[in-house]
């Protein structure tokens, strides 16, 4: 049986990584696939990770039709066994409909790539839709790492060093890898696990807070208790 899958975490746990190695795997077996992307960080037409690797992808347009890209493969006689599609947040909810409609009717297997939520904790629409279509969810479990440590769930975004929380869900550039720019400020993703987000509390402001003890209520590192006898 053919399935539309979800695989979904924050920026930094290795998805495209995951959709390349998923592409290579498939194709070394003999099955053919079509890969799809919007916004990749290096541009039109590619998908590519952060661990430089990349392959050349479908851009998905607002204007994509994914049912009818597929039927005019299969019309022209070409094999499509399954869909890589990455940065699926960004899809629209009508085209995730496409992407289930591809499993039910034609018995291709759709593999999404997403990141769940934006900067506002947000769900982003192609992933909202997916969680609601999908026949499974898969959390990646190659966690991105808070600084202090812990697991990061959630994705802050930084203009010239501080951390916000309201905004537009996507900006001019914000894929690039060098961040994109908002009135010429400079805006940067981090990400953050829940505490931190909450006290929005970045490495830049930590790093800040630390260059100025005074701001800590307390440091039990610093202040050992003394040894009894
Ligand atoms: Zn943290």
């Amino acid at each position: 049986m053919a399935e539309l899958v979800f695989f979904s975490g924050t920026m930094d746990c290795g998805k495209s990584t995951l959709a390349l190695q998923m592409d290579h795997n498939q194709s070394a077996r003999g099955r053919v696939g079509l890969i799809f992307t919007k916004l990749d960080r290096m541009g039109e037409s590619v998908l590519s990770s952060r661990l430089g690797l990349s392959t050349p992808a479908h851009e998905v347009g607002d204007d994509l039709d994914f049912w009818e890209v597929v039927v005019e493969h299969l019309t022209h006689g070409a094999r499509v066994d399954y869909l890589i599609c990455d940065e699926a947040q960004f899809y629209t909810a009508a085209q995730v409909e496409q992407l289930a409609r591809v499993v039910d009717e034609l018995g291709i297997d759709v593999n999404c790539f997403g990141i769940t939520a934006d900067f506002r904790t947000e769900l982003f629409p192609g992933s909202k839709r997916l969680f609601e279509l999908a026949d499974r969810v898969q959390v990646l479990q190659v966690p991105a790492l808070c600084w202090c440590g812990e697991r990061a769930t959630h994705n802050a975004r930084i203009i010239d060093g501080v951390m916000v929380v309201e905004g537009e869900q996507v900006v001019v550039g914000d894929t690039s890898g060098e961040g994109g720019v908002i009135d010429e400020a400079h805006v940067e993703y981090e990400v953050l696990c829940r505490r931190h987000y909450m006290r929005r509390m970045n490495s830049h402001a930590a790093r800040l807070a630390s260059a100025t003890p005074d701001v800590l209520p307390f440091d039990l590192d610093v202040c050992p208790v003394p040894p009894r006898g």
